[in-house]
């Protein structure tokens, strides 16, 4: 009776997947490649938006995974009008 559980946790699929996970532009959710990752922040080198870094506090809002890619791409304006960076921080949305 614990068979199906046994089978879930032996899923050789799992050790088969390739890492690290490729990163997604978090505006456009295409594979970039990831820029020098600073302690607060992740840099995505993506071919439409450019390089950009994104502050992780960002990603720990619970409502960052519902920001459209409008909502990105108004954040990502309005950090690039600041001379450091572009840093995309949560007050940018
Ligand atoms: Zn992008």
């Amino acid at each position: 009776m614990s068979s199906l559980a046994e089978a879930i946790r032996r899923d050789p699929s799992d050790k088969d997947r390739p890492l690290p996970r490729p990163l997604l532009c978090p505006i456009c959710k295409s594979a970039v490649q990831e820029l020098d990752r600073t302690g607060d922040a992740t840099g995505y080198a993506c071919a439409t938006h450019g390089n950009f870094k994104v502050a992780n506090t960002v990603f720990a809002e619970q409502r960052a995974k519902d920001y459209t890619r409008e909502q990105w791409e108004a954040a990502l304006h309005k950090a690039k009008q600041r001379k450091k960076g572009p840093v995309i921080q949560s007050y940018d949305f």
